[in-house]
């Protein structure tokens, strides 16, 4: 009669180490109390999904300000679903966001002492604990076809049972080593199953970070831990990647909250410590009224490349992930403008408990306050780097003249609010393009918005006399205007608004009619920044020239 030691070497004639060998040679991490070890996990099946960015900010976060390590694990173990390189890409992303690891998988190499960090290295390690749980009757090989589990699954929806591999179901667990191993010696194709000794009738007790203390069904299903392609499963790898890299936070996303049972008790038949495990919500949106999950191929903010690619600043992302993170971070934020999302101390229980939903206008607004904050120079540097990478015609202007560039930035950037103007750096090109003669030219000749009501020979007038007048390269803002008050004055127009309106009859108009037409002449546009501040950039030969070629137009 054979027994499990026939068994589990029949299965691996080669592994000869042991789970203690493998305790001795990743031995408890040395870190001091309190100190955490998380860990962001992703599979190289594709881009960087907006919702894993916000999973791997959430495990640095807390392992930086708790002091412990966070490290990046390559789960690579569906080599079905790969897609080459996208390891490396991944990493790539990430750093773009700030999420750089301490130890564990850099994409062209690894670093640390618990690896290797690459699932698929991780082979021999696998089939250690797996000749564990063989020589201990807590797994068994299976040998049932496709068309069999298909088969059973559709009895057991006849039957309105549980579907699964489990109990009476679980044909395999009862066949005798002997059978066993005749059947691996033949050469019959089999994956290795975990023995599960629950009962789903049965609640057990898990707490989750996130959600707090919880009642599950207890696990009975034999799950699968060992693939015909010699792989684990992501149940089994977890429980053995997490043990021996000493992981002490798990934070994933909760669509694995289902599977907390099986891992719980796959480290309960190893008489391992569970890590503490964090449930971290499913981002969401709002589409035609309902909420769903952002989806990889129906929505383009489901990639984080998208937000760089339309021009947000990473920084104004991550607060963004850290409003969904943290129901307090806004309030915190906007109470502590001075302070860094660094700053931040982050809890999970305050971590929303439904799915987060997806909230562009907060993203703008985080954006735009962040580039309000931005110096002239700053501005210009961040926006030559996005522009270098995604909008070439940008780019070219901003090399063209790297200080008028700065200058246009910096408008009213030195006052105590300075202007919002731009929410993302896309939107810059059109908004400066009259600055620069080669856009303002073509401008000028499309049709001009100048007021209907306003006789020609008016236009004309004022803005001659404040082409010859103006002084706007000589003093301050104030001066300036009460100047621009002046030449209104003389061409019958109300110094303000209010003065107009009481008195039509003596006037052609007001101040902002005069500015207007002046704003026009310059930029071909109503809509423009300050024009004191338009004016000074443009100098007073182009202010001239400008006012010239509008006249002309007139
Ligand atoms: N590779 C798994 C995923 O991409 C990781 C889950 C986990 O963090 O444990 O969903």
């Amino acid at each position: 009669m054979s027994t499990v030691l026939d068994l589990a070497n029949a299965i691996f004639p080669d592994i000869k180490e042991t789970v203690a060998d493998l305790e001795k040679r990743y031995p408890k991490r040395n870190l001091v109390d309190g100190a955490e070890v998380t860990r962001f996990a992703p599979s190289p099946t594709g881009f960087l999904h907006t919702g894993s960015l916000f999973t791997s900010l959430v495990g640095q976060k807390v392992a930086n300000q708790s002091g412990g390590i966070f490290y990046i694990r390559l789960e690579d173990t569906d080599t079905k679903r790969e897609i080459s390189g996208s390891g490396e890409s991944l990493i790539e992303q990430m750093k773009v966001f700030g999420v750089v690891n301490d130890e564990g998988y850099f994409g062209s190499y690894e670093k640390g002492d618990y690896g290797p960090y690459i699932q698929s290295k991780r082979a021999d390690i696998y089939k250690i604990v797996i000749k564990d749980l063989l020589l201990r009757g807590r797994a068994y090989p299976c040998f049932c076809t496709k068309e069999e589990l298909d088969s059973l699954r559709k009895t057991q929806e006849e039957n309105k049972v549980i579907p699964g591999y489990y109990g009476e179901y679980a044909r395999c667990r009862n066949l005798s080593l002997d059978e066993q191993i005749r059947l691996i010696q033949e050469g019959k194709p089999y994956v290795i199953r975990f023995r599960s000794l629950g009962n789903h009738e049965n609640k057990i007790e898990a707490n989750d970070l996130v959600r707090g203390h919880l009642e599950l069904s207890e696990n009975d299903q034999d799950i699968v831990i060992y693939k015909s392609d010699g792989l684990p499963t992501y149940h089994f790898a977890h429980l053995v990647d997490d043990h021996f890299m000493r992981t002490t936070i798990v934070s994933r996303g909760e669509e694995w909250l289902p599977s907390l049972p099986i891992h719980l008790e796959l480290f309960n038949s190893m008489g391992w410590e569970a890590p503490k495990y964090a449930h971290v919500p499913v981002i969401m949106k709002m589409d035609n009224g309902v909420r769903r999950k952002l989806s990889k191929r129906k929505d383009s903010e489901a990639a984080c490349s998208f937000f760089l690619q339309d021009g947000y600043p990473v920084y104004a992302l991550k607060q963004y992930l850290f409003t969904i993170a943290n129901s307090n971070y806004e309030e915190w934020q906007i109470q502590n403008k001075d302070l860094k999302l660094e700053d931040f101390k982050f809890t999970f229980a305050k971590m929303s408990l439904d799915g987060a939903l997806f909230d562009i206008d907060k993203l703008r607004y985080f954006s735009k306050e962040l580039l309000s904050s931005y110096s002239g120079e700053k501005m210009k540097e961040e926006a030559k780097k996005w522009a270098k990478q995604y909008c070439e015609e940008l780019y070219n202007l901003i090399i063209s003249d790297e200080e008028y560039f700065a200058k246009i930035m910096n408008i009213e950037k030195d006052k105590e609010n300075p202007r919002k103007d731009y929410e993302k750096y896309s939107e810059i090109l059109n908004k400066v393009k009259f600055f620069y003669n080669q856009y303002y030219l073509d401008m000028m000749t499309q049709p001009l918005p100048w007021n209907p009501n306003m006789d020609k020979e008016v236009i004309k007038n004022v803005l001659n006399d404040f082409a010859s007048t103006t002084n706007f390269d000589k003093v301050n803002e104030q001066e300036w205007f009460a100047g621009l008050k002046e030449l209104a004055a003389r061409h019958h127009f109300a110094e303000n608004n209010k003065a107009f309106k009481a008195n039509k009859d003596l006037y052609l108009g007001h101040i902002g009619d005069v500015a207007e037409m002046v704003r026009i002449a310059l930029t071909s546009s109503k809509q423009s920044p300050n024009i004191y501040y338009v004016l000074n950039i443009l100098g007073l030969e182009e202010v001239k020239n400008r006012i010239a070629l509008a006249i002309s137009k007139l």
